[in-house]
Protein backbone atom coordinates (compact mmCIF):
# COMPACT_ATOMS: atom_id res chain seq x y z
CA UNK A 1 0.00 0.00 0.00
CA UNK A 2 1.42 3.71 -1.43
CA UNK A 3 2.01 6.55 1.45
CA UNK A 4 -0.55 7.97 -0.07
CA UNK A 5 -3.16 5.32 0.52
CA UNK A 6 -1.92 5.32 3.90
CA UNK A 7 -2.98 9.10 4.61
CA UNK A 8 -5.82 8.97 3.47
CA UNK A 9 -6.39 5.45 5.39
CA UNK A 10 -5.53 7.79 8.80
CA UNK A 11 -7.30 10.58 7.89
CA UNK A 12 -10.59 8.81 7.61
CA UNK A 13 -9.74 6.72 10.65
CA UNK A 14 -9.28 9.81 12.43
CA UNK A 15 -12.87 11.01 11.10
CA UNK A 16 -14.58 7.98 12.12
CA UNK A 17 -12.90 8.10 15.45
CA UNK A 18 -14.14 11.52 16.61
CA UNK A 19 -17.80 10.69 15.16
CA UNK A 20 -17.61 8.06 17.36
CA UNK A 21 -16.37 9.71 20.57
CA UNK A 22 -18.23 12.71 19.32
CA UNK A 23 -21.40 10.74 18.96
CA UNK A 24 -20.84 8.72 22.56
CA UNK A 25 -20.46 12.77 24.47
CA UNK A 26 -22.65 14.74 22.31
CA UNK A 27 -19.04 16.65 21.82
CA UNK A 28 -19.40 15.72 18.05
CA UNK A 29 -19.01 19.27 16.44
CA UNK A 30 -16.28 20.55 18.41
CA UNK A 31 -13.85 17.47 18.09
CA UNK A 32 -14.29 17.63 14.70
CA UNK A 33 -13.01 20.97 14.87
CA UNK A 34 -10.39 20.19 16.88
CA UNK A 35 -9.22 17.56 14.33
CA UNK A 36 -9.47 19.77 11.85
CA UNK A 37 -7.55 22.32 12.80
CA UNK A 38 -4.95 19.37 14.50
CA UNK A 39 -4.32 17.87 10.96
CA UNK A 40 -4.02 21.55 8.84
CA UNK A 41 -1.17 22.68 11.84
CA UNK A 42 0.48 19.42 10.89
CA UNK A 43 0.29 19.93 7.67
CA UNK A 44 1.81 23.74 7.99
CA UNK A 45 4.26 22.48 10.34
CA UNK A 46 5.70 19.86 7.81
CA UNK A 47 5.47 22.64 4.62
CA UNK A 48 7.62 25.22 6.77
CA UNK A 49 10.09 21.94 7.00
CA UNK A 50 10.03 21.44 3.57
CA UNK A 51 10.41 24.51 2.51
CA UNK A 52 13.84 24.99 4.85
CA UNK A 53 14.85 21.96 3.58
CA UNK A 54 14.49 23.05 -0.04
CA UNK A 55 15.71 26.51 0.43
CA UNK A 56 19.24 24.76 1.72
CA UNK A 57 19.75 23.17 -1.60
CA UNK A 58 17.76 20.12 -0.38
CA UNK A 59 21.40 18.80 0.10
CA UNK A 60 21.92 15.95 2.11
CA UNK A 61 19.52 13.55 3.87
CA UNK A 62 15.98 14.75 4.17
CA UNK A 63 14.43 15.22 7.90
CA UNK A 64 12.66 11.86 9.46
CA UNK A 65 8.94 12.38 8.40
CA UNK A 66 6.51 9.96 7.52
CA UNK A 67 3.62 9.32 5.43
CA UNK A 68 2.76 11.49 2.10
CA UNK A 69 5.35 13.80 2.93
CA UNK A 70 8.11 10.93 3.18
CA UNK A 71 7.44 10.62 -0.28
CA UNK A 72 7.57 13.87 -1.30
CA UNK A 73 10.55 14.11 0.72
CA UNK A 74 12.19 11.02 -1.35
CA UNK A 75 11.06 12.32 -5.24
CA UNK A 76 12.72 15.48 -4.48
CA UNK A 77 15.68 13.74 -3.05
CA UNK A 78 15.89 11.66 -6.06
CA UNK A 79 15.44 14.22 -8.92
CA UNK A 80 18.00 15.97 -6.79
CA UNK A 81 20.52 13.16 -7.23
CA UNK A 82 20.03 11.99 -10.88
CA UNK A 83 20.88 16.03 -11.26
CA UNK A 84 23.81 15.69 -9.45
CA UNK A 85 25.09 12.74 -11.44
CA UNK A 86 23.83 14.14 -14.90
CA UNK A 87 25.84 17.32 -13.90
CA UNK A 88 28.58 14.84 -13.31
CA UNK A 89 28.36 12.98 -16.12
CA UNK A 90 28.27 16.12 -18.90
CA UNK A 91 31.17 17.70 -16.88
CA UNK A 92 33.42 14.59 -17.59
CA UNK A 93 32.10 14.82 -21.20
CA UNK A 94 33.34 18.41 -21.27
CA UNK A 95 36.54 17.66 -19.57
CA UNK A 96 37.07 15.12 -21.94
CA UNK A 97 35.89 17.55 -25.08
CA UNK A 98 38.51 20.01 -23.86
CA UNK A 99 41.68 17.45 -22.88
CA UNK A 100 41.19 16.17 -26.97
CA UNK A 101 40.63 19.85 -28.25
CA UNK A 102 43.30 20.69 -25.36
CA UNK A 103 45.88 18.27 -27.28
CA UNK A 104 44.82 19.10 -30.88
CA UNK A 105 47.47 20.11 -33.29
CA UNK A 106 45.87 22.59 -34.68
CA UNK A 107 45.23 25.73 -33.10
CA UNK A 108 41.01 26.38 -32.05
CA UNK A 109 39.69 29.28 -30.45
CA UNK A 110 36.34 30.03 -29.27
CA UNK A 111 34.93 33.42 -30.02
CA UNK A 112 31.82 35.23 -28.64
CA UNK A 113 29.43 36.92 -30.16
CA UNK A 114 31.81 40.19 -30.43
CA UNK A 115 34.73 38.43 -31.69
CA UNK A 116 35.87 38.13 -27.61
CA UNK A 117 38.29 35.01 -27.08
CA UNK A 118 36.08 32.48 -24.90
CA UNK A 119 38.51 29.63 -24.64
CA UNK A 120 41.68 28.68 -26.24
CA UNK A 121 43.72 25.01 -26.66
CA UNK A 122 47.40 24.79 -25.71
CA UNK A 123 48.41 25.08 -29.69
CA UNK A 124 46.56 28.28 -30.38
CA UNK A 125 48.50 29.65 -26.85
CA UNK A 126 51.56 28.97 -28.60
CA UNK A 127 51.16 29.86 -32.53
CA UNK A 128 49.10 32.94 -31.72
CA UNK A 129 50.91 33.72 -28.57
CA UNK A 130 47.50 33.86 -26.59
CA UNK A 131 48.29 34.01 -22.78
CA UNK A 132 45.25 33.24 -19.90
CA UNK A 133 45.09 36.56 -19.41
CA UNK A 134 43.54 37.78 -23.09
CA UNK A 135 40.39 35.81 -22.06
CA UNK A 136 37.83 37.99 -23.10
CA UNK A 137 39.58 40.29 -25.48
CA UNK A 138 38.87 41.09 -29.05
CA UNK A 139 40.93 39.10 -30.77
CA UNK A 140 41.43 41.62 -33.77
CA UNK A 141 43.18 43.64 -30.96
CA UNK A 142 45.86 40.80 -30.74
CA UNK A 143 46.04 39.25 -34.28
CA UNK A 144 46.60 42.37 -35.91
CA UNK A 145 47.18 41.75 -39.54
CA UNK A 146 44.94 43.42 -42.04
CA UNK A 147 44.31 40.64 -44.11
CA UNK A 148 43.13 39.09 -40.63
CA UNK A 149 41.03 41.59 -39.69
CA UNK A 150 39.36 41.86 -43.33
CA UNK A 151 38.54 37.84 -43.34
CA UNK A 152 37.22 38.16 -39.98
CA UNK A 153 34.73 41.15 -41.13
CA UNK A 154 33.78 39.72 -44.39
CA UNK A 155 31.65 37.33 -42.97
CA UNK A 156 32.86 35.31 -45.82
CA UNK A 157 34.22 31.94 -44.62
CA UNK A 158 33.83 29.75 -47.39
CA UNK A 159 37.71 30.01 -47.99
CA UNK A 160 40.56 30.24 -45.69
CA UNK A 161 43.33 33.00 -45.36
CA UNK A 162 46.97 32.72 -45.01
CA UNK A 163 48.91 34.31 -42.15
CA UNK A 164 52.41 34.22 -40.49
CA UNK A 165 52.32 33.66 -36.88
CA UNK A 166 52.31 36.27 -35.19
CA UNK A 167 55.33 34.78 -32.65
CA UNK A 168 57.40 33.41 -35.13
CA UNK A 169 57.00 35.01 -39.06
CA UNK A 170 58.87 31.40 -40.58
CA UNK A 171 55.74 29.70 -39.88
CA UNK A 172 52.59 29.94 -42.09
CA UNK A 173 49.12 29.44 -40.65
CA UNK A 174 46.22 28.48 -42.19
CA UNK A 175 43.44 30.19 -40.58
CA UNK A 176 39.67 29.69 -40.95
CA UNK A 177 36.57 30.68 -39.10
CA UNK A 178 33.63 28.31 -38.95
CA UNK A 179 30.47 29.86 -37.80
CA UNK A 180 28.19 27.59 -35.08
CA UNK A 181 25.26 28.46 -32.29
CA UNK A 182 23.99 31.94 -32.46
CA UNK A 183 26.62 33.95 -33.46
CA UNK A 184 29.25 32.19 -31.87
CA UNK A 185 32.69 31.22 -34.16
CA UNK A 186 35.46 28.45 -33.61
CA UNK A 187 38.48 29.86 -35.33
CA UNK A 188 41.24 27.17 -36.52
CA UNK A 189 44.41 27.11 -37.62
CA UNK A 190 46.59 25.08 -39.15
CA UNK A 191 50.67 25.12 -39.75
CA UNK A 192 50.92 24.81 -43.35
CA UNK A 193 54.55 26.02 -43.32
CA UNK A 194 55.81 22.87 -44.76
CA UNK A 195 52.77 22.39 -47.55
CA UNK A 196 53.59 25.92 -48.85
CA UNK A 197 57.55 25.40 -49.06
CA UNK A 198 56.65 22.02 -51.28
CA UNK A 199 54.41 24.48 -53.32
CA UNK A 200 57.10 26.75 -53.93
CA UNK A 201 59.53 24.31 -54.70
CA UNK A 202 56.85 22.59 -57.26
CA UNK A 203 56.30 26.20 -58.74
CA UNK A 204 60.04 27.05 -58.94
CA UNK A 205 60.63 24.01 -60.59
CA UNK A 206 57.84 24.11 -63.27
CA UNK A 207 59.05 27.64 -64.16
CA UNK A 208 62.41 26.11 -64.31
CA UNK A 209 62.46 23.87 -66.32
CA UNK A 210 59.83 24.75 -68.85
CA UNK A 211 62.25 28.11 -68.81
CA UNK A 212 64.95 25.76 -69.60
CA UNK A 213 63.23 24.00 -72.20
CA UNK A 214 62.34 27.08 -74.11
CA UNK A 215 65.62 27.77 -76.07
CA UNK A 216 66.08 24.07 -77.09
CA UNK A 217 62.76 23.89 -78.30
CA UNK A 218 63.25 26.98 -80.52
CA UNK A 219 66.62 25.43 -81.91
CA UNK A 220 64.94 22.39 -82.77
CA UNK A 221 62.30 24.00 -84.55
CA UNK A 222 64.40 26.07 -86.27
CA UNK A 223 66.38 23.00 -87.81
CA UNK A 224 63.49 21.40 -88.39
CA UNK A 225 62.30 24.17 -90.37
CA UNK A 226 65.15 24.13 -92.46
CA UNK A 227 64.82 20.34 -92.99
CA UNK A 228 61.58 20.83 -94.36
CA UNK A 229 62.69 23.68 -96.78
CA UNK A 230 65.39 21.48 -97.90
CA UNK A 231 62.73 18.57 -98.71
CA UNK A 232 62.44 17.62 -101.94
CA UNK A 233 59.75 15.38 -101.41
CA UNK A 234 61.19 12.36 -102.87
CA UNK A 235 60.36 10.48 -99.52
CA UNK A 236 56.81 10.55 -98.49
CA UNK A 237 57.95 8.91 -94.78
CA UNK A 238 60.83 11.53 -94.90
CA UNK A 239 58.57 14.56 -95.53
CA UNK A 240 55.79 12.51 -93.18
CA UNK A 241 58.25 12.33 -90.39
CA UNK A 242 59.32 16.37 -90.35
CA UNK A 243 55.67 17.27 -90.13
CA UNK A 244 54.95 15.08 -87.37
CA UNK A 245 57.78 16.09 -85.86
CA UNK A 246 56.81 19.79 -86.28
CA UNK A 247 53.58 19.44 -84.70
CA UNK A 248 54.75 17.63 -81.74
CA UNK A 249 57.81 20.43 -81.18
CA UNK A 250 55.15 22.99 -81.46
CA UNK A 251 52.67 21.25 -79.13
CA UNK A 252 55.63 20.72 -76.51
CA UNK A 253 56.32 25.02 -77.03
CA UNK A 254 52.33 25.95 -76.51
CA UNK A 255 53.00 23.58 -73.43
CA UNK A 256 55.76 25.24 -72.18
CA UNK A 257 54.41 29.02 -73.17
CA UNK A 258 51.16 27.85 -70.66
CA UNK A 259 53.32 25.95 -68.07
CA UNK A 260 55.34 29.33 -67.82
CA UNK A 261 51.89 31.86 -67.99
CA UNK A 262 50.74 29.56 -64.89
CA UNK A 263 53.52 29.79 -63.13
CA UNK A 264 53.39 33.58 -63.61
CA UNK A 265 50.04 34.27 -62.93
CA UNK A 266 50.90 32.21 -59.44
CA UNK A 267 53.81 34.15 -58.70
CA UNK A 268 53.85 37.75 -59.96
CA UNK A 269 52.20 40.81 -58.47
CA UNK A 270 49.11 41.79 -60.09
CA UNK A 271 49.44 45.04 -62.40
CA UNK A 272 46.53 46.48 -62.90
CA UNK A 273 44.91 49.02 -65.51
CA UNK A 274 41.52 49.85 -66.93
CA UNK A 275 41.21 47.35 -69.82
CA UNK A 276 38.70 48.46 -72.72
CA UNK A 277 36.69 45.05 -72.68
CA UNK A 278 34.67 45.80 -75.73
CA UNK A 279 37.46 46.60 -77.68
CA UNK A 280 39.81 43.64 -76.96
CA UNK A 281 36.78 41.66 -77.40
CA UNK A 282 36.71 42.75 -80.83
CA UNK A 283 39.92 42.20 -81.25
CA UNK A 284 40.05 38.60 -80.34
CA UNK A 285 36.97 37.98 -82.45
CA UNK A 286 38.70 39.07 -85.89
CA UNK A 287 42.07 37.32 -84.84
CA UNK A 288 39.68 34.33 -84.17
CA UNK A 289 38.00 34.57 -87.53
CA UNK A 290 40.84 35.32 -89.74
CA UNK A 291 42.13 31.83 -88.08
CA UNK A 292 39.10 29.97 -89.14
CA UNK A 293 39.70 28.92 -92.85
CA UNK A 294 35.78 29.07 -93.86
CA UNK A 295 33.16 31.76 -93.14
CA UNK A 296 33.00 34.34 -90.01
CA UNK A 297 31.52 32.10 -87.59
CA UNK A 298 31.79 34.27 -84.50
CA UNK A 299 29.17 36.56 -83.56
CA UNK A 300 30.18 39.24 -81.23
CA UNK A 301 27.62 41.03 -79.13
CA UNK A 302 28.44 44.12 -77.30
CA UNK A 303 25.20 45.11 -74.78
CA UNK A 304 27.53 46.76 -72.09
CA UNK A 305 30.22 49.64 -72.87
CA UNK A 306 31.77 48.88 -69.34
CA UNK A 307 35.81 49.02 -69.09
CA UNK A 308 37.28 46.97 -66.01
CA UNK A 309 40.36 47.28 -63.76
CA UNK A 310 42.13 44.22 -64.79
CA UNK A 311 45.25 43.51 -66.76
CA UNK A 312 45.27 43.53 -69.67
CA UNK A 313 47.63 40.43 -70.98
CA UNK A 314 46.34 37.96 -68.78
CA UNK A 315 42.22 38.58 -69.99
CA UNK A 316 43.27 38.40 -73.63
CA UNK A 317 44.87 34.73 -72.72
CA UNK A 318 41.76 34.01 -70.48
CA UNK A 319 39.77 35.16 -73.93
CA UNK A 320 41.16 33.83 -76.23
CA UNK A 321 41.45 30.20 -74.36
CA UNK A 322 37.62 30.30 -74.27
CA UNK A 323 37.09 31.40 -77.80
CA UNK A 324 39.69 28.94 -78.88
CA UNK A 325 37.92 25.94 -76.90
CA UNK A 326 34.28 27.24 -78.30
CA UNK A 327 36.29 27.09 -81.66
CA UNK A 328 37.97 24.13 -81.61
CA UNK A 329 34.85 21.85 -79.96
CA UNK A 330 32.57 22.89 -82.26
CA UNK A 331 32.03 21.84 -85.98
CA UNK A 332 33.66 24.23 -88.74
CA UNK A 333 30.20 25.44 -89.86
CA UNK A 334 28.79 26.20 -86.28
CA UNK A 335 27.90 29.34 -84.75
CA UNK A 336 30.15 30.63 -81.71
CA UNK A 337 27.92 33.46 -79.48
CA UNK A 338 30.29 35.72 -77.74
CA UNK A 339 28.77 38.77 -75.05
CA UNK A 340 29.53 41.27 -73.28
CA UNK A 341 26.94 42.31 -71.02
CA UNK A 342 25.71 43.83 -67.74
CA UNK A 343 23.40 41.82 -65.66
CA UNK A 344 22.30 43.03 -62.01
CA UNK A 345 25.41 41.57 -59.87
CA UNK A 346 28.40 41.63 -62.44
CA UNK A 347 29.21 42.09 -65.75
CA UNK A 348 29.63 39.13 -67.99
CA UNK A 349 31.51 37.92 -70.91
CA UNK A 350 29.59 34.74 -72.10
CA UNK A 351 30.62 32.52 -75.04
CA UNK A 352 28.54 30.13 -76.50
CA UNK A 353 29.34 27.04 -78.37
CA UNK A 354 26.53 24.61 -80.41
CA UNK A 355 29.28 22.06 -80.10
CA UNK A 356 30.25 18.64 -78.54
CA UNK A 357 29.20 19.45 -75.24
CA UNK A 358 30.51 18.24 -71.58
CA UNK A 359 29.06 15.19 -69.84
CA UNK A 360 28.20 16.58 -65.90
CA UNK A 361 30.54 14.49 -64.31
CA UNK A 362 33.52 16.31 -66.21
CA UNK A 363 32.20 19.64 -65.82
CA UNK A 364 33.65 20.31 -62.10
CA UNK A 365 37.13 18.71 -63.34
CA UNK A 366 37.65 20.49 -66.68
CA UNK A 367 39.50 23.74 -65.12
CA UNK A 368 41.71 20.77 -63.52
CA UNK A 369 45.38 20.83 -65.00
CA UNK A 370 46.25 18.84 -68.34
CA UNK A 371 42.77 17.57 -67.68
CA UNK A 372 41.48 16.68 -71.18
CA UNK A 373 37.96 15.09 -71.82
CA UNK A 374 38.51 11.78 -74.15
CA UNK A 375 35.58 11.90 -76.49
CA UNK A 376 35.17 10.16 -80.17
CA UNK A 377 35.71 13.17 -82.52
CA UNK A 378 35.78 13.07 -86.02
CA UNK A 379 38.61 16.31 -86.50
CA UNK A 380 41.70 15.80 -84.14
CA UNK A 381 41.61 18.37 -81.14
CA UNK A 382 45.02 18.90 -79.96
CA UNK A 383 45.71 21.01 -76.09
CA UNK A 384 47.53 21.08 -73.49
CA UNK A 385 45.05 20.82 -70.63
CA UNK A 386 46.01 24.15 -69.38
CA UNK A 387 43.85 26.18 -71.51
CA UNK A 388 40.48 26.27 -68.25
CA UNK A 389 43.56 26.25 -65.90
CA UNK A 390 44.79 29.35 -66.92
CA UNK A 391 41.22 30.92 -67.36
CA UNK A 392 40.30 29.94 -63.73
CA UNK A 393 43.59 31.78 -62.67
CA UNK A 394 43.17 34.73 -64.52
CA UNK A 395 39.51 35.25 -63.33
CA UNK A 396 40.69 34.73 -59.58
CA UNK A 397 43.06 37.40 -59.89
CA UNK A 398 40.11 39.29 -60.89
CA UNK A 399 37.92 38.85 -58.71
CA UNK A 400 35.67 37.27 -60.93
CA UNK A 401 33.87 33.45 -61.38
CA UNK A 402 33.59 31.36 -64.26
CA UNK A 403 30.52 28.92 -64.67
CA UNK A 404 30.03 26.43 -66.84
CA UNK A 405 26.54 25.08 -68.55
CA UNK A 406 26.50 22.54 -70.91
CA UNK A 407 24.99 19.64 -72.38
CA UNK A 408 26.30 16.68 -74.39
CA UNK A 409 25.86 16.89 -78.36
CA UNK A 410 24.33 20.39 -77.48
CA UNK A 411 27.04 22.95 -77.10
CA UNK A 412 28.35 24.85 -74.08
CA UNK A 413 28.30 27.87 -72.13
CA UNK A 414 31.04 29.64 -70.46
CA UNK A 415 30.76 32.85 -68.77
CA UNK A 416 33.19 35.34 -66.82
CA UNK A 417 31.63 36.93 -63.59
CA UNK A 418 33.64 40.18 -63.67
CA UNK A 419 32.10 42.30 -60.17
CA UNK A 420 30.47 45.50 -60.58
CA UNK A 421 32.74 47.45 -58.47
CA UNK A 422 35.78 46.78 -61.47
CA UNK A 423 34.12 49.32 -63.58
CA UNK A 424 36.58 52.08 -64.53
CA UNK A 425 35.17 54.32 -67.23
P1 LIG B 1 42.61 21.88 -74.00
O1 LIG B 1 43.96 22.38 -74.32
O2 LIG B 1 42.51 20.40 -74.00
O3 LIG B 1 41.54 22.54 -74.79
P2 LIG B 1 41.40 23.18 -71.72
O4 LIG B 1 41.88 23.32 -70.33
O5 LIG B 1 41.17 24.43 -72.48
O6 LIG B 1 42.42 22.25 -72.45
O7 LIG B 1 40.06 22.36 -71.70
C1 LIG B 1 39.99 21.14 -70.96
C2 LIG B 1 38.99 20.20 -71.59
O8 LIG B 1 37.68 20.72 -71.45
C3 LIG B 1 39.17 20.03 -73.07
O9 LIG B 1 40.09 18.99 -73.34
C4 LIG B 1 37.77 19.68 -73.56
O10 LIG B 1 37.55 18.30 -73.42
C5 LIG B 1 36.88 20.39 -72.57
N1 LIG B 1 36.34 21.63 -73.15
C6 LIG B 1 36.80 22.89 -72.97
N2 LIG B 1 36.05 23.80 -73.64
C7 LIG B 1 35.08 23.10 -74.25
C8 LIG B 1 33.97 23.44 -75.10
N3 LIG B 1 33.71 24.72 -75.45
N4 LIG B 1 33.17 22.45 -75.53
C9 LIG B 1 33.39 21.17 -75.18
N5 LIG B 1 34.42 20.77 -74.40
C10 LIG B 1 35.25 21.71 -73.93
Amino acid sequence: MGNWQKEINTVVLMFMGVALVGWATGLFMPLLFMLMAAIIMRQVVMINRFEKWISKGGRGKYPKVTGIWETIYYHVYRIKKDEKRRKKKFRKIIDQFRQSTEALPDAAVVLGTHDEIDWANKAARDVFGLQASDKGQRIPNLIRYPEFIRYLKSGNFQESVFLPSPVDHRIILEVRVVPYGAGLRLLLAQDVTQLKKMERMRKDFVANVSHELRTPLTVLKGYLETLQDMDDGHSPLLTNSFQQMRGQTERMQHLVDDLLLLTRLETQQKKTQCVDVPALLSQICQEGDSLENDARRIQLTLESPAHIVGEEQELRSAFTNLLGNALKYSPDDSLVKVRWYQEHKAFVLSVEDYGEGIAKTDIPRVTERFYRVEAKRAKKVTGTGLGLAIVKHVLMRHDARLSITSELGKGSCFSCHFPLTRRCN
